[in-house]
């Protein structure tokens, strides 16, 4: 059998950043066969100028969203944009799907390769099924009116069907804390089991002020949408602890934006999550500075030791569906975060968060993880100028 052997200044394995001493060895189909040192490595090596890296996962995404792009405007906080996207997201299915198609394109080119993806429809059916990319399908579930839950877990049950009949990977997921009765968590509850479940979490400040004492932006944006919120009597929580304990079940959590996370939201995850269970919280940074204009705290998580993975979200609400782009905004407001960091939450958290590590996140024997090469990086630093480049 013939190899290619690669080598650049470094070499990210999805755990550790190596220096130029050392040779990745795959066959032709990328599988990857094992890293050695370069003296042994003989000829014919492939030599970069930068970081080797396995491909992209990008753990939030709405691809179905990708016709959207350039149309709602930025920095007019949440309320305003779930109201924009519920009320303007109808486009006419082929303009949908050729968006989603050049959705895809973009992802593949900026190397990425696997993707956890909301789903409120099944218009990305067809793309999928090609496989150029891999997918965990969230089928989005929301509805805040109690007498609603059945009618909706039934269109749910409808999607999920259709992707998973087509053999496209997929899970009953809630949208959001303020999307979701009780009685529709209720009805949803006995999905969650073994699967990865994604929430929407603490996107705004209004969120918890919303749970906290019942008012705020939401209670206007029941309003607007012409949902009768009279029923609803907080319990004087915050979101968090309003409706963790639902996802007991779940093999994987991923808690998405996280912008306004506090301590004392981790520390009810720490003390109330399944010990089984991974939870992850999944980043989105441009995505947070398109809607909110905010950053989510990350030294709060990396004080904390968070599993953390990163997320494009939808071209509704960022330029780019580019993971490295997501780390150029990170890097810009925490530049002590370690190159080897940053591309840990980039590959092989989020394989794991996807439960897709058998195969992707990281160069070991055996796996297909894509390979990509970072361009443009100084003293194996991420800049502004870095670029990817697909190496497959
Ligand atoms: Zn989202």
């Amino acid at each position: 059998m013939r190899y290619r052997k690669l080598k650049a200044d470094y070499l990210f394995t999805g755990e550790k950043l190596l220096n130029n001493e050392h040779v990745l060895i795959t066959n032709f189909n990328g599988e990857i066969i094992n890293i050695i040192e370069a003296k042994d490595a003989g000829e014919e090596i492939e030599t970069f100028e930068g970081i080797l890296s396995p491909g992209f996962i990008n753990a939030h995404c709405h691809l179905e969203l990708s016709h959207l792009k350039n149309i709602i405007q930025e920095k007019t906080g949440l309320v305003d944009f779930v109201f924009k996207v519920v009320t303007q997201r109808h486009f006419a299915e082929e303009e949908i799907l050729y968006a989603i198609e050049k959705g895809e394109e973009e992802m593949l080119e900026n190397g990425i390769i696997a993707v956890g993806d909301i789903c409120n429809n099944n218009l990305t059916v067809s793309q999928k099924i090609k496989k150029n990319l891999h997918y965990y399908n969230f089928i989005e579930t929301s509805g805040w009116l109690p007498e609603i839950a059945s009618v909706r877990v039934e269109r749910a049950k409808n999607i999920f069907n259709d992707f998973e009949n087509h053999g496209l990977k997929s899970s009953i997921v809630p949208h959001a804390p303020y999307s979701v009765s009780e009685n529709l968590w209720n009805e949803m509850i006995s999905f969650f089991s073994g699967e990865t479940i994604s929430i929407h979490n603490q996107e705004t400040a209004q969120e918890d002020l919303f749970f906290l004492e019942g008012k705020g932006d939401f209670t206007k944006m029941f309003e607007l949408m012409k949902i009768d919120n009279s029923f609803y009597k907080s319990k004087k929580m915050r979101s968090v602890e309003s409706y963790f304990k639902n996802l007991a079940s779940a093999k994987s959590v991923i808690l998405v934006h996280n912008t306004f996370t506090k301590q004392h939201d981790l520390d009810f995850i720490n003390e109330y999550k399944n010990k089984e269970q991974l939870v992850s919280f999944c980043l989105c940074p441009n995505a947070n500075l398109y809607i909110e204009n905010a950053l989510p705290p990350v030294d709060l998580f990396l004080k904390n030791d968070c599993q953390i993975i990163l997320g494009t979200d939808s071209l509704a609400s960022n330029h780019q569906l580019n993971i490295l782009e997501e780390i150029k905004t990170i890097v810009k407001s925490f530049s002590e975060i370690k190159t080897e960091t940053l591309l840990k939450w980039a590959t092989i958290n989020g394989a794991k968060a996807l439960q897709m590590e058998n195969e992707l996140g990281s160069f070991e024997k055996g796996k297909k993880p894509g390979i990509i090469l970072i361009q443009s990086v100084e003293d194996g630093k991420i800049t502004g100028g870095s670029k990817v480049r697909n190496l497959e």
